[in-house]
């Protein structure tokens, strides 16, 4: 769609989008008197207030929902504290979904002739379901393997001649350290194609992923409350992550003000949807890091508004004697040396003499002994933190089963 009328579409479905989620009293008190018609511009939507993840906890588990019930479905997030946040889907909603998804699929060079392999689990979390609907939408055969059996994952994928996999950004890690340890021969995998997403991961994982699976993989991003994933998707053209505007508008505001920051600054990704019945949001601040790459029209010929890949989340900001730093920082400047394994942690303790960083890394046999002197001084250049740098064989972090645990804090509070 040409950008003109795209953003007369956005507009358009802003203001039906505020009067469905007005029908809500809950919605009424937190818009005040914004009225459909007050939205002149794309604009002013910056004039709503933005709706914070502890209102959405505190709204379980339908206070902010609008739309027809009975809701076809429910999806939730996995939060650690306080209650879970809920998402009801009508089933307009999940026709949505798959409609994005689809999208995604496409971007990434998807099609129905593919045979694809879907890792994250069916149930409450969004990933399995999410990319189901999408392939079934795109009409490509699926096999909805679901979380954990590695071993029988690699087996189905080779055996079924699976050429696209899905999966929570680090367990593509899992499968190649699977593979390894029972001599399984990626080679013989007919994959070409990886679309992961739901954590960080770094350019220099990424192209550690794409080396070992022998694939170009692609970078999904979505979440519980937007409704899952197929928020946007990067493209061949790998110039940052397409946001479909149709369906969901992004901002990237500041994130102790609040205030809207000009394109290619970074801060904090707030969403709304324009699409969604069950739980709309309105100005729903994410914690993601990013920025405006470019609202021009890609080189892919999309003309969908252009993200960075996640940065951070503004909640993983570690400090440490008064230096924030994420552990992405950290994670490129350990996957960039050669015998260090994928996995590594950061450990925080506090004693006497104040707080203390470890960084453990896994190092295979033979790797340079020096590695951890190195890593140790690229920190301190990049950070000004000196670290420990605690060396250990391959297979001593957990691996848990879901997502990864990159940062252990253990200081007194
Ligand atoms: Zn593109």
């Amino acid at each position: 769609m040409e950008r003109e009328p795209l953003e007369a579409l956005v507009l358009e479905r802003m203001r039906a989008t505020l009067a469905h989620a007005g029908v809500n009293p809950a919605w009424r008190r937190r818009l005040g008197d914004a009225r459909p018609e007050d939205l002149k511009r794309v604009d002013d939507w910056q004039r709503l207030p933005l709706l914070t993840k502890s209102e959405l906890r505190d709204s379980y588990p339908f206070g902010l929902a609008c739309g027809q019930r009975p809701y076809a479905r429910v999806h939730m997030s996995s939060g650690t504290t306080g209650n879970p946040i809920l998402n009801p889907y009508t089933a307009r909603d999940v026709a949505q979904w798959a409609e994005v998804m689809a999208r995604c699929y496409v971007a990434a060079g998807v099609t129905r002739d593919d045979v694809i392999q879907i890792t994250p689990s069916f149930g409450l979390f969004t990933g399995g379901f999410g990319f189901h609907y999408g392939a079934e939408r795109l009409g490509a055969m699926v096999i909805p393997a679901g979380a954990g059996r590695t071993s029988l994952q690699l087996k189905l994928m080779r055996d079924l001649r699976a050429t696209v996999v899905t999966a929570i950004a680090t367990y593509p890690l899992r499968l190649i350290e699977v593979a390894h340890e029972e001599r399984f021969d990626l080679g013989s995998l007919a994959l070409r194609v990886g679309i992961f997403g739901s954590e960080m991961w770094s350019d220099d994982l990424r192209g550690r992923i794409e080396r070992a699976l022998g694939i170009r993989t692609f970078d999904i991003i979505g979440m519980t409350e937007t409704g899952g994933p197929g928020l946007g998707i990067d493209c061949a053209a790998r110039a940052g992550i397409h946001v479909w505007q149709d369906h969901y508008h992004a901002e990237i505001v500041d994130p102790a003000t609040g205030a809207v920051l000009p394109d290619g600054v970074e801060g904090e990704l707030v969403v709304s949807t324009l699409t969604r019945e069950g739980l709309p949001l309105i100005r729903y601040r994410t914690h993601d890091l990013t920025r405006v790459v470019s609202r021009a029209r890609c080189a892919c010929g999309r003309t969908a508004l252009r993200i960075d890949r996640l940065r951070g989340r503004t909640d993983d900001m570690v400090i440490v004697k008064g230096v924030n730093f994420y552990p992405r920082q950290i994670e490129t400047i350990v996957l960039r040396q050669p015998g260090v394994g994928h996995e590594y942690q950061v450990v925080l303790d506090s004693d006497a003499g104040g707080d203390r960083v470890t960084v453990v890394v896994e190092t295979e046999p033979g790797c340079d002994p020096g590695v951890g002197a190195r890593i140790r001084r690229e920190v301190h250049d990049a950070l000004a933190l000196s670290p420990e740098v605690r060396l250990c064989p391959i297979g001593t972090i957990e691996r848990p089963q879901g997502k990864a645990v990159r940062v252990v804090d253990r200081r007194a509070r």
